[in-house]
């Protein structure tokens, strides 16, 4: 055995299953010493938002758990403290999983560049998708900007995502005190706002494969059409544990192939994989177009009159008071549980952006500090997406209607009356318009609209004429 160990700097994988960096430094033979830095000063704007945070705490304790309490934590820039942690172990070398946010990659690389001239060996691995972005292009050598060449052209007619590796069987570990949890201040102080949140989840690798598992056996028959129903468990919400990488894709991949194939739901699945082939596809997005994190792809929206700061009715769309009933229950599912379906996600998308005409920006940074699956890829190309100004968008001109979307994708209300216990005594005619109910049906059910619950915030007809018309005027 060697004794010079060997760092393995964790980042968005936090797991031990198919996890190549680790794998390959498990390989080498040499003591590990496996390493999770809280780089705030490298990730300027895009530092973790207070969701985000709560998830990593709960991930870290998981994962240093499964790694017998071996797991070195440290707060500050990578680029400094990554060297210095080399110098003081005797490292030979560095694994990692690649990054794809425009800070990772520049930090990695002068990272990359500074290791190497002390004469470090450092690996990187593909980790975090199941095609680099640079590997799927057009035949012209551009990248896909259309979502359907991108994955069946592009991707499914390129190699197979490799297959999952096994968790390393016994590690040897490098012993080194660093940081405590605690060190990294991840939780809020008062109040604290996150308890009834985590209770919705069991973060942490075992949970991520119990989620798949669950899924599997209990969401994947049906969730082609399920996956638009909010009220359904159709979907697998497994996008918090990909994040951070508690599992893989190539593991969900597999998985969601061998249980739809021995099942004979071959529709399902190949919805399900295509929806991983989404996440794919932002990604792509991201590392070709760097700049869709804050401008618009197609520059067309440049002089659009969006309004791009917080106002009071951007207050209102937070805290799920927009008097729509659809929209509120969205946006409280995500204030409460961290997370908001994706049917939902669209329609609260659509009314900030194109009834509110307010910036997308705005909800890409609300979904950022508020969302556990908060991901610059995936939020940045889905509210370009949803504003129509994004790749493969959604037409400027299809303006989801709130109440015709709660009433078929919620029909019975309850995903509403889940949410908004204020409104549950209405019949369910009225659950995603209590306006029109009768002032007699208001009175019963306990509603004062206006006082126990908004009147909605803009008129439907009104708000979408002038989108409209906002939209013509910038052509
Ligand atoms: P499932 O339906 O079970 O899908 C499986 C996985 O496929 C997901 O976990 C996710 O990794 C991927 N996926 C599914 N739909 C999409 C999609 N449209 N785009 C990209 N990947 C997808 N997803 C995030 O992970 N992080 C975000 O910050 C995020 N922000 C969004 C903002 C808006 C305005 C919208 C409309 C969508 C956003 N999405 C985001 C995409 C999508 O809503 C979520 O990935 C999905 O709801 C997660 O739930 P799930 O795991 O149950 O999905």
């Amino acid at each position: 055995m060697n004794a010079s160990p060997v760092i393995v700097w964790l980042r968005q994988d936090l797991r031990l299953h198919d996890n190549p960096a680790l794998h390959a430094a498990h390989q080498s033979g040499a003591p590990i010493l496996p390493v999770y830095i809280l780089d705030d000063i490298n990730a300027g704007p895009w530092k973790m938002g207070g969701a985000s945070r709560v998830w990593l705490h709960h991930s870290l304790n998981a994962l240093n758990q499964s790694l017998g309490g071996h797991l070195y934590l440290a707060r500050g820039d990578a680029a400094a403290l990554l060297p210095a942690l080399v110098q003081k172990t005797g490292a030979r070398g560095v694994y990692w999983n690649r990054c794809y946010e425009p800070w990772r990659i520049a930090r990695d690389k002068n990272i990359k560049a500074a290791l190497e001239q002390d004469g470090i060996e450092t690996h990187s691995f593909n980790g975090a998708l199941l095609w680099e972005p640079w590997d799927v292009k057009k035949a012209d050598g551009s990248p896909y900007k259309v979502f359907t060449p991108y994955f069946r052209k592009g991707c499914m007619n390129a190699r197979p995502p490799r297959q999952p590796l096994p968790a390393p069987k016994k590690i040897t570990f490098a012993a080194l005190t660093g940081a405590s949890l605690d060190d990294l201040a991840l939780l809020p102080t008062t109040p604290r706002w996150d308890t009834g949140m985590v209770k919705h989840w069991a973060i942490g690798e075992k949970g991520a494969q119990q989620r798949l598992k669950d899924f599997l056996e209990d969401g994947l028959q049906g969730y082609k059409e399920g996956r638009n129903v909010p009220d359904q468990t159709n979907v697998s919400r497994l996008s918090p544990h990909l994040h951070f990488g508690e599992i893989s894709p190539n593991t969900a991949w597999y998985a969601a192939n061998a249980y739809g194939v021995a099942h004979h739901l071959e529709r399902d699945m190949d919805c399900f994989l295509s929806e991983l082939g989404w996440r794919e596809f932002s990604y792509s997005l991201l590392y070709h177009t760097p700049t869709i994190v804050w401008d618009n792809l197609n520059t067309r929206f440049n002089d659009f009159p969006w309004t791009d700061r917080e106002t009071k009715d951007v207050n209102a769309w937070q805290r799920g008071l927009t008097g729509y009933p659809i929209v509120d229950a969205g946006m409280r599912e995500l204030w409460q549980t961290g997370y908001m379906h994706n049917r939902v996600r669209m329609v609260v998308g659509s009314f900030l952006v194109k009834h509110m005409l307010t910036h997308w920006r705005q909800g890409e940074m609300w979904f950022w500090d508020t969302l556990f699956d908060a991901d610059l890829a995936n939020n940045a190309a889905s509210w370009q997406w949803i504003a129509g100004c994004g790749a493969d968008a959604a037409p400027y001109f299809r303006i989801f209607n709130p109440i015709v979307q709660g009433e078929k994708f919620d029909p019975a209300g309850a995903y509403v009356r889940r949410y908004i216990p204020e409104i549950a005594a209405l019949p369910d005619k009225y659950i995603h318009k209590p306006w029109e109910a009768p002032p007699l049906m208001l009175e019963e059910a306990g509603i004062r609209l206006g006082k126990t619950y908004p009147e909605p915030l803009i008129d439907h007809a009104k708000a979408r004429a002038r989108a409209l018309e906002a939209f013509q005027n910038t052509k």
